[in-house]
């Protein structure tokens, strides 16, 4: 009975140190062969500030980086075609906010396409605004919301829009979005140039990956990204 009390106090000790890692296979990846590291924990210098060459203004503490509210977007320096993308990001809790007011951010797609990042545990929000979906086109397939406060994972994989000799798209975009484990969006294409928010303009065949400040202290980790041969 004792051994039995000493096991249940022990599970209970563990699991808010474990949390949801049981659902996410790609927490704390290491980068594979061929991944291009944007941020490790400590280096920005592969980011810049949205519409402008300024160094990275957000904050990096305890091998995060965290939103700065007001300083705006920041995007990689570098552009990308096709790829395979990792990110993992935690939403505080902001309980006297609701709905898109509640934590919110985005990983916008070659600066176009954002996948939304949301606090959308117990917080509903309108059609194809909720934490997975492609804003403003797509709620996810299914549910992989967990609580705030919890590290979640994205697992992205991009195939960039095609263009004819004359520069005419031929193909739209698509995009395949593993959230916390759970595949939320499977190969759907994207027929619009941005989605809302995102960079406006004639699509590029390649574009950066963009991190949204929507005023809220989001948290970033383990980014990295592998680009693929274009097929
Ligand atoms: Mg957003």
């Amino acid at each position: 009975m004792i051994k039995r009390t000493l096991l249940a106090a022990g599970l209970v000790a563990i699991l808010p140190v474990i949390g949801w890692a049981g659902q996410k296979p790609t927490l704390m990846a290491r980068p594979p062969r061929g991944a291009i590291v944007l941020f490790n924990g400590q280096d920005t210098s592969k980011w810049h500030q949205n519409g402008d060459s300024d160094a990275v203004k957000w904050d990096v503490t305890d091998g995060c980086l965290v939103v700065k509210p007001g300083t705006g977007d920041i995007i990689t320096k570098q552009e990308f075609g096709d790829y395979r993308l990792h990110v993992e990001f935690w939403l505080p809790l902001m309980a006297n906010e609701s709905s898109q007011g509640r934590a919110n951010s985005g990983v916008y797609n070659q600066g176009r396409y954002e996948i939304q990042v949301l606090d959308s545990y117990n917080n509903p929000t309108y059609k194809a605004g909720g934490c997975g979906s492609i804003y403003s086109q797509k709620d996810p397939d299914k549910n992989a919301i967990i609580p705030p406060e919890n590290w979640n994972t994205y697992d992205i994989t991009f195939r960039a829009p095609r263009f004819d000799a004359s520069g005419k798209e031929t193909e739209f975009p698509r995009i395949t979005v593993v959230h916390n484990g759970i595949k939320i969006h499977d190969n759907v294409e994207i027929k619009v140039a941005s989605t809302a928010t995102g960079q406006p303009g004639e699509q590029p065949a390649t574009g950066p990956i963009e991190l949204q400040d929507h005023g809220a202290l989001i948290k970033f980790r383990n980014i990295w990204i592998v680009p693929l041969k274009a097929k």
